[in-house]
């Protein structure tokens, strides 16, 4: 089964409860950075937190969330849109650290606990949304859940969990966020808090279940749930050769000519997938005539012959 999440309400809409099971995207993740055990719980965590923000997301609205810490595996950076597509990248993926007690990935160490989350929900409109947190635990979870409570006004829980097997591969990851709507009864909120005080391993209940929907039972268990919608999750990147022409052409006259003279071509790679897209030299050539250097064309590269 793939990945996916679910839409759900209990307690005639006063409890919103969002689950996914995220297993597939994080491995995908992890396979295209090459992460590390305790990176790649780090960065599947900021990718399923990034795929719960998206869960309403309509048409052309994508969100992003950025995860700042002063820890070893520097900045996180995720994105979903309405597609179910997730995608997420971190700058250092070389990032294992000692276990906790439990046997738990140090994320929060591997994050580090100073710094801030952010998150730009973009619906199309003239500006995004955007509202930040700083970091409570560097967990990404407890984070987030900071996060609804100052930045959007939602008392929340969040739960998030990827689990690491023997060889790096990832066994299972998920995450879930219920919410209380406005004007819920303090005796609902106690109710709900206290079930999902009852979950102690998200990842374990994750790979017990294996179903956001199953999951989302068991953190509200005693609740009657009612689903509202699926969306299938998948790890996919939106970047393409024509938009990485554009960035090389925002490098400048300057640096194209460097390139040109130096490497006689250029390579770029997208962060978020890894992808590389090659640019030849008569790329080049073509690109510095664009920007209107008809007069000064390096001469060298027509002798030698240009597409090294
Ligand atoms: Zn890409």
């Amino acid at each position: 089964m793939g990945d996916y999440l679910v839409r759900a309400t209990a307690e005639g809409g006063a409890v919103r409860v969002l689950a996914a099971l995220t297993t597939r995207l994080v491995e995908e993740a992890r396979r295209r950075h090459g992460t590390w055990p305790t990176a790649t719980a780090a960065l599947g965590r900021a990718i399923t937190a990034a795929a719960l923000l998206g869960a309403t997301l309509k048409g052309r609205q994508t969100v992003t969330l950025r995860v700042l810490g002063d820890g070893p595996v520097g900045g996180i950076v995720a994105d979903a849109d309405a597609w179910g597509r997730v995608r997420g990248y971190l700058k250092n993926p070389q990032v294992d650290l000692p276990l906790k007690p439990h046997g738990k990935l140090d994320v929060g160490g591997a994050v580090g606990r100073r710094g801030f989350l952010h998150v730009v929900r973009d619906y199309g409109l003239k500006e995004p949304y955007a509202g930040s947190c700083p970091l409570v635990t560097g967990e990404i979870a407890e984070d987030l859940t900071a996060y609804f409570a100052r930045s959007e006004q939602t008392p929340s829980a969040v739960g998030l969990g990827v689990l690491v097997g023997k060889g790096g591969r990832v066994r299972a990851a998920g995450g879930f966020v219920v919410q209380l709507l406005a004007g819920a009864p303090d005796s609902l909120a106690a109710r709900v808090e206290a079930a999902v005080q009852r979950v102690s391993s998200v990842s374990g209940l994750i790979e017990a279940v294996r179903n956001p929907v199953g999951l989302a039972s068991r953190v509200l268990e005693g609740f009657t749930l009612r689903v509202l919608g699926r969306r299938r999750l998948r790890f996919s990147c939106r970047c393409s050769r024509a938009k990485t022409r554009e960035l090389l052409v925002v490098l400048g006259l300057e640096e194209l000519r460097e390139l040109y003279r130096t490497r006689r071509g250029a390579e770029m790679v997208c962060r978020f997938c890894g992808r590389a897209y090659r640019f030849s030299g008569r790329h080049l050539l073509q690109l510095m005539n664009l920007e209107g250097d008809g007069g000064r064309r390096p001469e060298a590269g027509r002798e030698r012959g240009p597409g090294a």
